[in-house]
């Protein structure tokens, strides 16, 4: 590819149906393509996406470095979102009807805003939130609390989304934006 600036990293993966394009953290792409899928057709799709990738690249340029685990600053930004959720958690429980607050871990996860183990009643949520305001951690609380009815992404699941948070999808929308 004549473009330096589109310079990417390929992955081949058998089982996988599409062509993924990633901007790391530092501006850099990573692709992972179905095995077999022509050199041409990945360039073709990466130029195709050169404005999504000047987008991206500028906001993960704006993000601060990421929180580490054990670091005074993640002790910080946990006791901020448990200062948060103590407010959010009980609001929430009550609008949901969750009959007992579920056990809340506040972590560095590096793929995902948060996770939801209905079996052991147990919500982990990112530590990154914090620095996504209120409405953010509002939406993935909701969401993983969600979770404690419908342990998938069916139509109920959304349901309860809508009819509680009906404006999630924004709030999705903007957090993606930011990540
Ligand atoms: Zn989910």
């Amino acid at each position: 590819m004549n473009d330096d600036t589109l310079a990417y990293a390929v992955t081949f993966r058998r089982r996988q149906r599409n062509i993924i394009l990633r901007v790391q953290g530092d501006g850099t792409l990573v692709v992972s393509a179905p095995t077999g899928t022509p050199q041409v057709r990945i360039d073709e799709f990466v130029a195709s996406k050169t404005r999504w990738i000047a987008r991206r690249r500028a906001a993960t340029a704006e993000l601060p470095p990421r929180i580490e685990r054990d670091s005074a600053q993640f002790e910080r930004h946990r006791a901020e979102m448990q200062a948060a959720l103590a407010d959010l958690m009980p609001l929430w429980c009550e609008r949901l009807g969750v009959a007992k607050e579920p056990r809340i871990s506040i972590k560095v996860m590096s793929t995902r805003w948060g996770s939801c183990n209905a079996r052991l009643h147990k919500i982990n949520l990112n530590v990154e939130l914090a620095r996504r305001g209120s409405e953010a951690l509002e939406y993935v609380l909701v969401h993983e609390l969600a979770h404690l009815f419908h342990q998938n992404h069916g139509p109920g699941f959304y349901a309860l989304m809508d009819e509680h948070l009906p404006d999630w999808r924004a709030r999705r929308a903007r957090l993606r934006a930011l990540q």
